[in-house]
């Protein structure tokens, strides 16, 4: 299947696989390239355009960023961004600080709730990737308090669990705002998701106000086709994107052997990466050479 898989994730935040590994993956599936879209970092970028570039495959430097509104989380897509342009840097520096700030007070909850774990360890099984519940979680199994790290989600650390924190996110306006100022366009990732309860997939989704939102502060896509969207979401959001003149995009949100899904799940045609590729600022209309990266 050819195409182009726009939503993965590896060791550098909490998926389970190496940059190049994704790229092998990608290779394996038939694609025709692959992004990286780890939460809040670009640390893989390099490795995975590397082993992109020997196997004659496109690499797609991207991101995904936390961000919240009225209560509701929001993920944001980044692709072809400057990594240096300082605004932007500085931000996602905070997330990746504040996520750290967060899995102290994650370690002091459990420590009330008698299991300890060392923050040290944390940090150690997080490995320099910025540190989320997964890398929490492990070190529970670690201490032998549940068997596997679905326990450890179901009884502490669940969205509103005992142990849970919310953490530090960025208002996704100033998001869109951001990647768009860096040179990379901003794409809405899983739609669908967000208000999701706790049994199922899919969520109530994002009301279409805030996806014009976005869509007026300079949003080029909207992540319609992703493995977790139900039929008729995939369907709406499709229109909505139709209405508001917004790429649609897809991707598998490859988690590694953290959730049950692979490489290739769902892609994005070559037209819409063309349309996506032609929102980066400065670029020329839809058909024109896109800049280079
Ligand atoms: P964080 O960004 O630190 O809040 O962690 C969010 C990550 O935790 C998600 O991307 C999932 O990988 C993982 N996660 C969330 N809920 C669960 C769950 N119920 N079971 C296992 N992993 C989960
Ligand atoms: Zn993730
Ligand atoms: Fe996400
Ligand atoms: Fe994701």
């Amino acid at each position: 299947m050819a195409g182009f898989d726009l939503h993965t994730h590896t060791v550098f935040s909490d998926g389970t696989t190496s940059p190049e590994e994704n790229v092998r993956l990608a290779v394996g599936a038939g694609l025709d390239g692959v992004a990286l879209t780890d939460h809040d970092t670009v640390q893989g970028w390099e490795r995975a355009g590397a082993a992109a570039a020997a196997s004659g495959l496109e690499f797609i430097p991207g991101v995904e960023l936390s961000a919240e509104l009225e209560g509701l989380s929001v993920h944001l897509l980044g692709f072809w961004f400057d990594p240096a342009n300082a605004e932007l840097a500085a931000e996602m520096e905070r997330l990746v600080d504040e996520r750290r700030r967060r899995a102290a007070e994650i370690v002091a909850r459990f420590a009330r709730l008698g299991i300890d774990i060392s923050l040290d360890r944390v940090g150690e099984l997080a490995d320099g990737a910025p540190i989320g519940r997964p890398h929490v979680a492990a070190a529970v199994v670690e201490a032998g308090a549940a068997a596997d790290v679905g326990e450890v989600f179901d009884r502490w650390l669940r969205d509103g669990g005992p142990a849970y924190v919310p953490k530090y996110a960025v208002d996704p306006v100033r998001c869109v705002q951001l990647l768009t100022a860096a040179g990379g366009v901003a794409v809405l990732a899983h739609p669908g998701l967000y208000g999701r309860s706790e049994t199922a997939r899919a969520g109530t989704g994002l009301p279409t106000r805030v996806v014009e939102e976005l869509a007026a502060a300079g949003l080029a896509g909207i992540e319609v086709d992703h493995p977790d969207h139900h039929p008729d979401q995939r369907i709406s959001y499709r229109r909505v994107a139709e209405r508001l003149g917004l790429a649609v995009t897809g991707g598998s949100d490859f988690h590694g052997d953290r959730k049950d899904l692979h490489v290739g799940q769902a892609t994005t045609p070559e037209s819409a990466l063309t349309a996506l590729r032609s929102r980066r600022p400065g670029a020329g209309p839809v058909g024109s050479a896109p800049l280079a990266s």
